[in-house]
C-alpha cells in the first residue's frame, strides 16, 4: 500500500485551491499583524500523533491566523519596504511549489536553472556589468550581503597574503544597512566605519576616514549602498567604484531596495554599480517577486565559485568541469547554502510574460507616488520634509509630535485598516516615513494618512 501521506486528498486540494482563487481575486486586506483585538489563540494541543482534519486545520488558518499577519502587498503598507508580487509572479509560484523544484545544480535543475539565469543576465545588463557576469538567486538581501563579502574578504586576503584573514577589513559607512555589519560579525572581520558626508558615502568621506586610520592597509574592500533602505540615500557610486579600482579594492553594491531604480526614469543615479565586483538587489522588494529572493551578482563568477562551492565526495558530480569553465552553472556556488529553492523562477515568468515595460512602469511609480507625497506634505500647515525625497522613500515631521504620538498614530491607522506606517528616527529624532512602493496606492490613500495627523 501506498504512503497515504504522499496521495492527493481531492477535497482537501479544491478547498485549498479555492482559498487561493480567493485570496488572489480579492483586493488584499490590509489586516492585523499583532494589532488584531485579541492575542493569536493558543496552538496547545493541536500536533498530535494521528494527525487532524485537513478541512478543519485549513478552516482554523483561516478564521484564526491568516488575518493576524499584515498583508505585505497591500496598497496600504507603506511601512519598511513593502513588498507587492505581480500576480504572474504568485501564480507561478504555486507551480514552483507543486512541481518540488530543486534550484541547487546544473545537474538536477538545468531547466530551472537557465530561466533563473535568464532573469539575473537582465538584472546584470542593466547593472552595466559586463557579459559572463552571474550569480544566484539567494534568500534575501542578507545572505547575498554575506555571501558577497565572503567572496570580497578572500579575494583580499589573497591580494595581501601579509594580512592574517581576521586583519582585513571593509571600508562601510556609518549609514549601511544592519545586515552588513551583521555580514563583517560572522565572517569575523572589521569596518572601516566611515563617517558620510550628510548620509552619503562619498569619495571624500572615505578618503577622510583613510587618512585619519592607522592601518589603512588593511582595508581590501568598499561597502556602498544604491539606495539606504530608511531615507533611499545613493552613495557615491561612480567615486567609490572609481576608486576601488583604481586600488584593487573589491567594491560591492547593496541594492537590496534601490537597486530596483535601475528600472526607473532615476536610473542615470545608479550608473556607478557597473564598477561592482559584487551586486545584490532584491526582486522581493521593488521589482515585485514574492518573497523571498535576493538577486546577487558577482563580476567575476569564477572567483566567486572558487571561493564558495561545497566540496565533498558526494558532490564531486557536480564539479566534472574545469575551474574555468562556467557551462554547467551551480547556483550552490555563488551563495552560502546548498540545497535551495528555484526562487528566481516566479520573477523570470513575470519578467517574460509582463515584458520589461511593465516593470518600468510600475517602478517609476513609486517614485511618482513618493514625489506627490512631498509636495502635498510640503503644502501642509504644520508638516515639513525632514529631507528631500530619494527614490521612493519620504522622511517628515507632524510639527510638535514626538515619538508618543508617532506611535499612537501609527497604531490608530492598522487598528482603523487605513494604512500601515510606522515611525522612524531620523538623526536622533522619530519623524514619520513612507516607503512607497506598490503601483496601487492611491493619492487618495496618501492625503487620507496625512489627513488623520491633524484630527
Ligand atoms: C532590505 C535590505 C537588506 C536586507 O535584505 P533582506 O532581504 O531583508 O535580507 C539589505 N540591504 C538593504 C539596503 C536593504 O534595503
Amino acid at each position: 500500500m501506498k504512503d497515504p501521506m504522499f496521495q492527493l486528498d481531492k477535497e482537501l486540494a479544491e478547498a485549498i485551491f479555492r482559498y487561493c482563487r480567493e485570496r488572489l481575486e480579492m483586493d488584499a486586506p490590509l489586516d492585523f499583524g499583532s494589532h488584531a483585538d485579541s492575542p493569536p489563540p493558543s496552538l496547545e494541543g493541536l500536533i498530535t500523533a494521528g494527525g487532524r482534519d485537513a478541512i478543519d486545520t485549513l478552516q482554523f488558518f483561516t478564521d484564526e491566523l491568516a488575518h493576524r499577519v499584515v498583508s505585505i502587498d497591500s496598497p496600504g503598507f507603506l511601512a519598511f519596504i513593502p513588498n507587492a508580487p505581480t500576480m504572474n509572479s504568485r501564480l507561478f509560484d504555486m507551480v514552483v511549489a507543486a512541481s518540488a523544484l530543486n534550484g541547487t545544480s546544473w545537474l538536477e535543475s538545468a531547466g530551472a536553472v537557465v530561466a533563473e539565469n535568464q532573469a539575473l543576465a537582465l538584472l546584470a545588463e542593466r547593472a552595466g556589468l559586463p557579459a559572463g557576469s552571474g550569480g544566484a538567486f539567494v534568500s534575501g538581501g542578507t545572505a547575498g550581503n554575506l555571501s558577497a563579502l565572503t567572496v570580497g574578504r578572500d579575494v583580499g586576503h589573497v591580494r595581501h597574503p601579509e594580512l592574517a584573514m581576521h586583519e582585513v577589513r571593509f571600508a562601510v559607512s556609518a549609514d549601511a544597512h544592519s545586515s552588513i555589519g551583521k555580514a563583517l560579525h560572522v565572517l569575523g572581520i572589521k569596518a572601516l566605519l566611515v563617517e558620510p558626508d550628510d548620509h552619503c558615502f562619498t569619495l571624500a568621506s572615505l578618503e577622510r576616514a583613510l587618512a585619519a586610520d592607522p592601518h589603512p592597509e588593511t582595508v581590501v574592500g568598499i561597502v556602498a549602498t544604491s539606495g539606504t533602505t530608511n531615507a533611499g540615500i545613493i552613495d557615491d557610486l561612480e567615486g567609490l567604484g572609481a576608486y576601488a579600482r583604481a586600488h584593487d579594492l573589491w567594491f560591492h553594491v547593496d541594492g537590496a531596495y534601490g537597486g530596483a531604480a535601475l528600472f526607473s526614469e532615476q536610473r542615470e543615479l545608479l550608473s556607478g554599480i557597473r564598477h561592482a565586483d559584487s551586486f545584490i538587489v532584491d526582486p522581493h522588494k521593488w521589482l515585485f517577486a514574492p518573497l523571498d529572493c535576493c538577486a546577487l551578482l558577482y563580476r567575476n563568477p569564477v572567483m566567486a565559485r572558487k571561493f564558495l562551492a561545497q566540496q565533498a565526495s558526494y558532490l564531486d558530480v557536480l564539479h566534472t568541469a574545469d575551474a574555468e569553465d562556467l557551462t554547467e552553472w551551480n547556483p550552490s556556488d555563488f551563495g552560502l547554502h546548498l540545497s535551495r529553492r528555484a526562487r528566481g523562477l516566479p520573477f523570470w515568468f513575470s519578467l517574460v510574460t509582463n515584458g520589461v515595460s511593465a516593470y518600468e512602469t510600475a517602478t517609476q511609480a513609486a517614485i511618482t507616488k513618493a514625489q506627490y507625497a512631498a509636495a502635498s506634505i510640503e503644502a501642509r500647515e504644520g508638516f515639513e520634509l525632514v529631507r528631500p525625497v530619494s527614490l521612493s522613500i519620504v522622511l517628515y515631521r507632524r510639527q510638535g509630535w514626538g515619538a508618543e504620538e508617532y506611535n499612537a498614530w501609527s497604531d490608530r491607522l492598522l487598528r482603523e485598516q487605513v494604512a500601515f506606517v510606522t515611525p522612524t528616527k531620523w538623526e536622533g529624532e522619530t519623524v514619520a516615513r513612507f516607503a512607497f512602493l506598490h503601483p496601487d496606492t492611491s493619492y487618495e490613500l496618501i492625503d487620507a494618512v496625512l489627513d488623520s495627523m491633524t484630527v
